[in-house]
């Protein structure tokens, strides 16, 4: 019979992609990664240790969105050792009018109000409102907000984002896309989504508008959210400008390896989307040194908040 604490740390273990035949694992110091794990190896491993030595940003959580009210997000961070929450509540469905948007950032603000050492938020809006868009970027900002969050009402590299990104580029801060790539193994399986929508953006889109605007950040959600994360990754091999997280429920064992590789050390957020074990777990268990695991559990985004002065250390 297994108890509860025993299942708990075991799903937490599987869901961080721990839990494999003694053989085939490996360990994932890079000195030595090529050894099969001995079974005393195995069991002197002590997870949740790897995870709490890590301080940790988390560039993608929603608030008032999967976990209800934030209380949630704070559960789950607080097991895993996130420090801070960057946090959001994008236009996911209806029409996404001022009125809409205005509520989503109120929601963001008051969790901010509530954690103020736990969250920052990122505003979201509707260039389709043009106005009333750029008129909420300055009301969150002056409210503490650090960076711009969109969804899929318009593509990124749309002319009606260009004024928005001029004013987030005065304001040194990132603007952060929702994201989608239906290329290769997964992209195959999800083009018969029809959830997905037409303005969705793809890694295109992403490479348009970072290089109309060099001078922007632009952040790719979610490599683990199911698209072609290896297409994508390489097509911003030549764009320093744009970054990615690595959070989504996907967590292919290359992942974090791949996109070191194909974008630098400096690129690559750790995120969880709300996915919150997983994406803890791809990055411990990627063979990236220790080092680069402390520029993306924490210090790759806190140079991004650096440029507009909002760095938490
Ligand atoms: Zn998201």
């Amino acid at each position: 019979m297994i108890n509860r604490r025993k299942f708990v740390t075991g799903a937490a273990l599987s869901a961080a992609g721990m839990v494999m035949p003694a053989g085939l694992l490996k360990v994932s110091s890079k000195d030595k990664h090529d050894e099969p794990l001995t079974s005393d190896a195995v069991a002197s491993y002590d997870v949740m240790k790897e995870v709490m030595k890590y301080r940790k940003i988390d560039a993608h959580i929603h608030v008032n969105l999967f976990d209800g009210p934030p209380e949630g997000n704070i559960a789950f961070a607080d097991r895993l050792g996130i420090n801070k929450m960057i946090i959001s509540r994008p236009i996911t469905s209806g029409e996404g009018t001022p009125v809409n948007f205005r509520s989503y950032n109120d929601l963001v603000m008051q969790a901010m109000k509530k954690y103020p050492d736990r969250f920052v938020g990122q505003l979201t809006l509707n260039v389709l409102y043009q106005k009333e868009s750029l008129e909420e970027i300055k009301r969150c900002v002056d409210n503490g907000m650090v960076g711009l969050k969109v969804y899929t009402q318009v593509k990124i590299s749309d002319p009606l984002f260009y004024p928005i990104i001029e004013k987030m580029i005065d304001l040194k801060m990132i603007v952060h896309c929702h994201s989608n790539c239906q290329l290769g193994v997964a992209g195959y399986r999800m083009k018969y989504d029809t959830k997905i929508k037409p303005n969705t953006s793809i890694p295109e889109d992403f490479v348009a508008i970072a290089t109309r605007y060099p001078e922007g950040m632009f952040q790719y959600a979610h490599i683990g959210g199911g698209g072609d994360w290896e297409y994508a990754c390489k097509s911003f091999k030549g764009h320093p400008n744009i970054y990615v997280d690595t959070s989504g429920s996907n967590n292919p064992e290359n992942m974090i390896d791949f996109a070191l590789k194909e974008l630098g050390e400096d690129r690559l957020f750790f995120g969880s989307d709300n996915c919150y074990y997983q994406s803890v777990g791809k990055i411990l268990a990627s063979n990236v040194t220790e080092a680069q695991k402390k520029k993306i559990f924490y210090g790759n985004y806190n140079n991004v908040l650096r440029k507009s002065g909002r760095n938490f250390d």
